[in-house]
């Protein structure tokens, strides 16, 4: 069961999966949402700013969308905080990136 407020929407159909490492998610701050939810998102430090493999960034916002959950390529993921639909992609060299999904 996926636990309230967890942005990892949906992984994609028929995949068998491997199972995927888990995080726990500490609240950084990131005020925009409800307390709640704080621990899901935290602000980009810009393109030094490594993304764990949880992590994905929000190209609307630029805010880093955390999931308790190892993210994959086609998994789908909501940002709260400007309640945008994103999907998990691979951008080469071993690092995802999250693109709008309409
Ligand atoms: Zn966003």
């Amino acid at each position: 069961m996926t636990p309230p407020g967890e942005p990892l929407l949906d992984s994609p159909d028929g995949e068998v999966e491997k199972p995927r490492k888990r995080y726990t998610l500490d609240d950084m701050g990131f005020n925009e949402v409800p307390k709640k939810y704080r621990r899901f998102y935290r602000r980009w430090d810009g393109p030094s700013d490594e993304l764990a493999p949880n992590e994905a960034l929000c190209p609307v916002c630029k805010v880093v969308v955390r999931s308790t959950r190892e993210l994959r390529p086609g998994d789908r993921i909501y940002c709260m905080a400007c309640l945008t639909r994103l999907r998990v992609v691979a951008a080469g060299g071993g690092r995802l990136e999250a693109v709008t999904e309409y």
